[in-house]
């Protein structure tokens, strides 16, 4: 069946206790027995509960995996994968990294013996054998957060699997509606499930998804023993966001073109970075592994004291942390969401602006954004 309809249907038969035509919160944390080892498939709810199994059969078969696994939130199935590897192994990351995944890394992984290298997505995607040597762990995003680069995944999974290690591909920027990176060879696909899939900025999860029965069966393993687990709630509503992916994915790649040919052409602004832009340098590599370019785009202005001003200064777009949510959003990297990267070896630049482009009216989008810019200049 074509996306569209897995997404609304798949792992949801009516209930069968009640016909329910919605899957139920079952919002219980545990099950009768009818004796001791004997019942329905559930025991307790941190090992599984149905309106999870739900949400981890739809998303898997999103991504095309055989095995899905739901997290309290993309955090939690970072900290998880992680406990695939062992202290003393390395991990070789992109460096353009969302930056809670390098304060994970740095501050909590590399303190306990675990190696990490950071190489440049241009690098990774051209010279992938020469930087995955000695790997037991690589770790990818594309497009990447927040400069959005390319990775070549398929090349980076062919130079992952030659040297014995796995293959991590963080999809949350793109979607599976855009990118299925296990179909492009990597081992695991990672979501942060509070932006795209849940898509309306009202819960925090997670997902990994694997076609590997050892990986999948140790991350269920490791699920139930550190216990990152979604609520059943929660998991509902990433389950309802992900009903109205595709025609929101449309939108918000219709909605980033139009914002990025507004931004191209104003004089205030000197750079543009979204993959959909024919000079993008990787442009090329995104229409081969991408449906289309998304709804994530960043941009440089002249300084910081520019970008600061202008994130504080619009109105349809709403100054938060966050993205992937049917509103516009508009941030600060550098002091915002990639704090934490400031000291490390591939800080935000400080004139950088990034837009989570929403599903509003685009005309609505450029006129904010067209004022805002205006009356930055008339501070400046
Ligand atoms: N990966 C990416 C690309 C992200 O942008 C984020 C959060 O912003 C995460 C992972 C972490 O996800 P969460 O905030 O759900 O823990």
């Amino acid at each position: 069946m074509d996306f569209e309809t897995r997404a609304i249907h798949a792992g949801q038969e009516p209930d069968p206790a009640t016909g329910a035509v919605i899957t139920p919160i079952y919002q219980t944390s545990t099950f009768a027995q009818e004796a001791v080892g004997v019942h329905k498939g559930y025991d307790y709810a941190r090992v599984a509960n149905p309106t999870r199994t739900a949400l981890e059969v739809c998303l898997a078969s999103l991504e095309n995996a055989a095995h899905g696994h739901a997290f309290a939130s993309g955090v939690g199935a970072t900290s998880t994968i992680m406990h695939l590897i062992d202290p003393g192994d390395r991990v070789v990351c992109v460096n353009d990294v969302y930056g809670g995944t390098y304060r994970m890394f740095s501050q909590v992984y590399e303190p306990k013996g675990y190696r990490f290298s950071y190489v440049t997505p241009d690098e990774l995607s051209t010279e992938a054998a020469a930087n995955v040597e000695g790997a037991r762990l690589v770790w990818v995003e594309s497009p990447t957060n927040p400069l959005l680069n390319v990775v070549d995944i398929a090349a980076v999974a062919r130079a992952a699997k030659d040297v014995g290690a796995l293959l991590v591909v963080d999809n949350t920027f793109a979607t599976p509606y855009l990118q299925t990176p296990l179909d492009l060879g990597a081992d695991i696909v990672l979501h942060s499930t509070t932006k795209y899939l849940g898509g309306h900025s009202d819960v925090v999860g997670g997902f990994a998804g694997t076609n590997d029965p050892t990986i999948a069966e140790r991350l269920r393993f490791l699920q139930k023993s550190l216990g990152a687990v979604p609520g059943p709630f929660d998991s509902w509503l990433v389950l309802r966001g992900l009903k109205t992916l595709a025609v929101r994915m449309e939108r918000h790649c219709y909605n980033a073109r139009v914002v990025a040919a507004f931004l191209q052409a104003h004089p205030r602004v000197t750079q543009v970075l979204w993959p959909g832009l024919p000079e993008h340098p990787g442009h090329e590599l995104a229409a081969r592994q991408m449906r289309d370019f998304g709804g994530m785009m960043s941009f440089l202005v002249e300084s910081e004291e520019e970008a600061v001003d202008l994130v504080s200064h619009t109105e349809v777009w709403t100054l938060a942390e966050s993205l992937g949510g049917v509103e516009s959003l508009i941030e600060h990297p550098a002091r915002m969401t990639h704090a934490s990267t400031a000291t490390g070896p591939f800080a935000a630049p400080t004139n950088l602006v990034r837009l989570s482009v929403g599903i509003e009216s685009a005309e609505d989008l450029v006129v904010d954004l067209d004022r805002a810019l205006a009356a930055t200049r008339a501070r400046a």
